[in-house]
């Protein structure tokens, strides 16, 4: 019998082939499925189909939508994609197993902090504002040794680099610059491609690809 089509298959049928373009295992990519703006019912569909890494980018909407299913699916990994303020730091760190917005200075202290008070201790990725936009979250390239420097002194779990490139123009030129500057500072994980451009990432060493509208469908 034939495994039907959907859109979980299609999108790891199309990893699969960018990473072995690329000449990469496609197990060292992790699909980090963006469930904002979804229902449970949408997200218990996904995990029914062997989904098991979700994420969100909102701290109050995953403290309304998560407890319920965290429970009924202790397995789940929850990760945090939007940006983050100090003051939900240590709700953030109680409930995702990975943040990838850490930018500042201030947040990785509060971080640091609410890691300590809850001994948890949640891989971090540090949020790079690739493309220098001046509305955009993410630490300034030239902040960035400093900012890993202080999580290494903190000894903060640090993963390795995000970004979100400017929209509109072509991602490629991005993801490269994030994969040399996670070389350079001497860390391996790299949190890049979404929707539109995830096949490019992984040609390009993504390690971790964020995918809402396309798992989900447009929100
Ligand atoms: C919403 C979101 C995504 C997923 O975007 P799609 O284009 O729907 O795949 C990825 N990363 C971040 C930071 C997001 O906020």
């Amino acid at each position: 019998m034939q495994e039907a089509h959907t859109p979980l298959s299609d999108i790891r049928a199309r990893i699969a082939q960018a990473a072995r373009i690329a000449r990469r295992d496609p197990a060292g990519v992790t699909l980090v499925a963006v469930s904002k703006t979804k229902p449970a019912s949408a997200i218990e569909s996904l995990i029914a189909a062997g989904q098991a890494v979700f994420g969100e980018n909102r701290v109050q909407e995953a403290q309304d939508k998560w407890p319920a299913l965290r429970e009924a699916h202790p397995e789940v990994l929850l990760h945090l994609v939007g940006q983050l303020q100090s003051n939900k730091a240590e709700d953030a760190v109680r409930l995702f197993d990975c943040i990838h917005s850490l930018d500042r200075p201030s947040l990785l202290t509060a971080l640091a902090k609410a890691m300590d008070r809850t001994g948890r201790r949640v891989p971090l990725f540090v949020q790079v504002n690739i493309g220098a936009e001046e509305q955009k979250g993410g630490c300034a390239i030239a902040d960035l040794p400093a900012l890993l420097a202080q999580a290494r002194t903190a000894d903060l779990p640090v993963q390795g680099l995000m970004c979100v490139p400017p929209a509109g123009i072509e991602a490629a030129p991005f993801f490269a610059l994030l994969g040399k500057l996670a070389a350079d500072n001497g860390v391996s994980g790299l949190s890049m491609g979404m929707s539109d451009d995830f096949e490019t990432a992984v040609m390009l060493g993504a390690t971790h690809i964020r995918v809402g509208s396309a798992l989900f469908g447009a929100r």
